[in-house]
């Protein structure tokens, strides 16, 4: 009865609660549908075509990754790569200008004969045989006439949309958007110094050319250089036209939507006529130079007009087309626009001189930027200037009065183009919810911003459509945001984020190691026990000399025919009898990874030899991102270090006045916490070697802190910046990267200390102190008779011991390659570069360090690597107060620094904090501090 009860009172109850859920449920279905259909609203363009889109080959895509120009040799290193960067017919064009063409006059020869009108027929090029025809007609010709149509309203970056080529007897239109893939035909004829081409006011179509084709303009006569050197009082196309040919042109239809097919007749007849008459104009100047040549100079002193017009005209080719890269996207038109409002005397309203104005300006600049870039749209198009400053002072919150105060905003503007403007442009129309955002203060951090669109628009499920365009975008922000550590977003600005993202694919491919660095080939002794796990190199030494026989195949394994001296595991020493793997020991990254010193080389180079002989235990593979955060968190260390022994890190000193203002360039507050990721630091340092003289001040500045912050925050040298180049690398690849930037390694063998011998001298047979990869050292454990085999027929050990004679120089870094040579000052690598890497960045600044200051003080060129005489103070000291315990405590401490800052999760078994694998050394072993001594002696 009373259970009865309860059932009746449980029922309405049970009711109640089932009406509440189901209500509940469907209010939040409902919400769902609708927050679906709002985030679903299409993108236009997916409704859209635009022909930029058929194109396969883009060569300028809109990320924020630099334009890579044409490569006519491939580069076999990766800062080679970097380094070729460079106008591919430098050499040609150069030595055009050095002995140009003066017998140009001659190519006219005969001009009379060609029928000036253009009555005759002009070529449409529309197909891939017919623009091969035409290449091989060019091919015949002395000189041709070029003029090119650009899109540009909705493109980000433009496009060539024409090409006009005119010879003496033919017009040719080149339909360059539906042939866009196959340009690349005409790059001989254009590249040919044999072949003149004639352009009138060739600046951009030079720019527009590389851009598109990888086109390169070699040996051109520009017009309008002449008509500098003539002085004349126009030098428009329009003008010469007029006055040399009687032809009138209607400049307005440049502005014509050139990505029209057909094009109106009025379009033909406009684009033929820019390069039908340039070589009669081009004939008429080229006499004229020769007129005033005549008048102007004395026989014995003949001033070439022509030539000099010839010279000017190839000086444009010279020029290489780039992407404008703002340190922070959206910037310029920001402080444009805002400067554009403060000027402005009809603006009276203060709303514009607050700082709330200034963010929404900056904020709708960032957005505009990345919206014209996903969309492939320019700026323009996407939103006006003025649309941009009516929306930050009005601050509209609703559709109708977004709309409404750009509609009024842009009512008075003039369309620029022909291409009738739409307000507000389906860019807005379709993401209005992003404007709705950015001006409700919802996101207020510019790099948010373009995370935000990137992955709403781009991203899985995105609202617009990838393409080759955009693509790039998109990539390398996953790549970047999907990684397993992110470093410190805060402090970034908004493109440097996305440069970084979009150069880091560029590094791995290009950067890391480009072989597995663990070949885990196994040797066994001739009781079947493992000895080590080593690379395939030193096998092939073994078995080489018969010292070994071949027992498995995959992987490979020998059988060392003699017996070892000792065994591993007699010494503890299991870390370095196990396989290793082929990854980043930070987060497992299996796809690319750089070798990581744990124990900085500043001080490890001075530790006594045998403490050294560790280093596959302290040497170990890590990704890009892992790399960043082990190494600025080894930089942190090093300051703590210096604080608490009272070791300064470096010492500055000004050593020329006029030369130098010896302020050190402060450093962003937040490089304490970012670290510099190794591709940053490679594409500054070899920028800053390369252009650094020539670079804009504010851009070397940026890249200055950049390799700074990298640095601790430090000075830097020039040396570090070669330092930096070689981050990373094996100490095969840099052999083999100095070998290509002209010093050879022999030469400085002798003279370094032994330790760089440790790190650098490899490719050479095992069993030595010859490193190749980091499980070298393993090699040395086996102490075996081969050593003494090796010794003997190869004096390189004592050429090696040599260097340790007490008048050698040390170095603060075995790292790098020490460049000190007694007296001679340091080498620069890119000493054999005649243009770059003279830029000398710490001009006059010198790290004095011990003797080696007092010894070398004259030479200006004398720079000290890394921390000047920090790590070796160091070291000395701790070994005076606590012998070489201290050195393994120290040892232990940076260890212990790389585990907090990265928690490695796939270090090698055994591998340890603690690690100190006592290892007595053969009696012919390197290590061995008995035959140090002795061959120095010998030495
Ligand atoms: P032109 O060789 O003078 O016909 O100019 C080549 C291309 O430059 C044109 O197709 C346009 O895309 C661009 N251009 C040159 N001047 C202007 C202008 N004043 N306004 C817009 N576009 C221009
Ligand atoms: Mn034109
Ligand atoms: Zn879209």
């Amino acid at each position: 009865m009373a259970a009865e009860n309860d059932k009746l009172r449980a029922t309405p109850l049970a009711i109640a609660a089932t009406c509440f859920f189901a209500l509940a449920i469907s209010v939040y279905l409902i919400k769902q549908l609708f927050a679906k259909s709002k985030r679903r609203k299409p993108c236009y363009l997916i409704a859209e075509f635009k022909p930029q889109y058929n194109f396969k080959r883009v060569l300028a895509d809109n990320s924020y990754s630099q334009f890579k120009h044409l490569k006519l040799h491939e580069a076999d290193s990766v800062a080679e790569e970097e380094e070729l960067n460079l106008h591919p017919y430098k050499v040609e064009i150069s030595s055009l200008m050095k002995n140009a063409n003066v017998g140009i006059l001659e190519l006219f020869d005969g001009y009379e004969k060609w029928s000036m009108g253009m009555g005759g027929e002009y070529v449409w090029v529309e197909a891939e045989e017919q623009l091969r025809e035409l290449v091989a007609d060019l091919s015949n010709e002395e000189v041709f006439a070029v003029d090119t149509e650009q899109h540009g309203l909705r493109s980000f970056l433009g496009f060539t949309a024409l090409i006009q080529i005119s010879t003496m007897s033919k017009d040719y239109l080149i339909d360059t958007i539906v042939l866009h893939d196959v340009m690349g035909l005409l790059r001989p004829v254009f590249a040919n110094p044999a072949i003149c081409k004639v352009f009138h006011g060739a600046h951009n179509d030079i720019l527009w050319l590389q851009r598109d084709f990888h086109i390169y303009v070699v040996n051109l006569f520009d017009t309008a250089k002449a008509c500098d050197i003539l002085s004349k009082p126009h030098k428009s196309l329009a003008y010469l036209l007029e006055t040399y040919c009687g032809v009138a042109t209607n400049k307005l239809l440049q502005r014509e939507d050139w990505r029209q097919r057909p094009l109106s007749e009025e379009m033909i007849q406009y684009a033929r006529v820019d390069a039908h008459y340039l070589l009669y104009i081009a004939y008429c100047l080229c006499l004229e130079l020769k007129q005033l040549e005549n008048e102007n100079s004395s026989p014995g002193d003949k001033f070439h007009f022509i030539l000099e017009a010839s010279r000017r005209s190839n000086a444009t080719c010279l020029q290489l087309f780039a992407k404008d890269i703002e340190s922070c996207t959206g910037e310029l038109a920001a402080s444009s626009i805002i400067s554009r409002c403060l000027n402005d005397p009809g603006n009276i309203s203060p709303s514009l001189y607050d700082e709330k104005f200034q963010e929404l300006v900056r904020r709708l600049c960032v957005w505009r930027d990345l919206m014209a870039r996903l969309h492939d749209e320019s700026l323009r198009f996407v939103l006006s200037d003025n649309a941009i400053i009516a929306l930050a002072a009005k601050i509209p919150t609703t559709e109708t009065n977004i709309y409404s105060s750009m509609l009024e905003a842009d009512s008075d503007v003039e369309s620029v183009t022909m291409v009738p403007l739409q307000t507000p442009s389906p860019v807005v129309c379709s993401h209005l919810d992003d404007l709705f955002c950015l001006l409700r203060g919802k996101i207020t951090k510019l790099d948010d911003i373009l995370q935000m669109c990137i992955r709403e628009h781009l991203g899985q499920g995105g609202s617009c459509p990838l393409s080759a365009y955009n693509y790039a975008l998109l990539s390398k922000t996953t790549l970047g945001t999907g990684n397993r550590i992110t470093p410190n977003h805060n402090g970034f600005r908004a493109s440097k984020q996305v440069a970084k993202m979009a150069s880091r694919q560029l590094f791995v491919q290009k950067f890391s190691c480009k072989s597995p660095v663990y070949h885990n080939c196994k040797i066994y002794a001739s009781d079947g026990r493992l000895l080590c796990y080593c690379d395939q190199r030193k096998l092939q030494w073994y078995l080489n000399r018969d010292l070994a026989k071949l027992v498995e195949g995959d992987p490979l394994s020998i059988m060392l025919l003699f017996e070892p001296k000792g065994r591993p595991e007699d010494e503890d020493n299991d870390f370095y009898i196990q396989k290793k793997k082929n990854i980043c020991v930070g987060c497992g990254e299996g796809n690319h990874y750089l070798r990581y010193r744990i124990i900085p080389s500043c001080y490890r180079i001075h530790f006594p030899e045998h403490l050294k002989s560790h280093r596959s235990h302290d040497i170990v593979l890590l990704c890009v991102d892992c790399h960043e955060i082990a190494h600025s968190a080894a930089e942190k260390y090093k300051k703590h270090v210096a604080a608490e022994f009272g070791i300064p890190l470096f010492i500055r000193r000004v050593a020329d006045l006029d030369k130098t203002q010896n302020t050190p360039i402060s450093l962003p507050a937040s490089c304490e916490e970012i670290g510099v990721s190794p591709l940053q630091l490679r594409i500054a340092a070899m920028a800053l070697l390369r252009h650094g003289p020539q670079m804009p001040s504010q851009r070397r500045e940026e890249l200055t802190q950049t390799v700074m912050t990298y640095y601790g925050g430090r000075e830097i040298t020039n040396e570090d910046l070669e330092k930096a180049l070689l981050v990373g690398m094996s100490p095969h690849e840099r052999r083999r990267f100095e070998k290509k930037r002209g010093y050879t390694f022999k030469h400085f063998r002798k003279s370094n200390n032994p330790i760089d011998a440790e790190e650098d001298i490899g490719g050479r047979p095992p069993v030595t102190i010859q490193n190749a990869s980091p499980d070298e050292d393993e090699e040395d454990s086996l102490r075996t008779k081969a050593t003494d085999a090796y010794q003997q027929d190869d004096d390189t050990i004592l050429e090696d011991a040599k260097i340790t004679a007490p008048c050698s120089i040390d170095t603060d870094d075995s790292l790098s390659d020490t460049k000190i040579v007694s007296g001679i000052g340091s080498i620069s690598i890119s000493s054999n570069d005649d243009t770059s890497g003279s830029g000398n960045l710490s001009n006059g600044t010198i790290h004095p360090s011990d003797e080696k200051e007092t010894l070398l003080k004259n030479d200006s060129k004398m720079s000290l690597l890394g921390h000047g005489p920090h790590g070796k103070q160091v070291v000395e000291y701790l070994l005076k107060e606590h012998g070489e315990d201290g050195v393994r405590e120290f040892c232990q401490r940076w260890r212990h620094v790389f585990v907090e800052a990265l928690h490695p999760r796939f270090l090698p078994g055994g591998w340890d904090v603690k690690h100190s694998g006592k290892r007595d050394f053969g009696e012919f072993s390197v290590y061995k501090p008995t035959t140090i001594a002795s061959a120095a002696i010998a030495g």
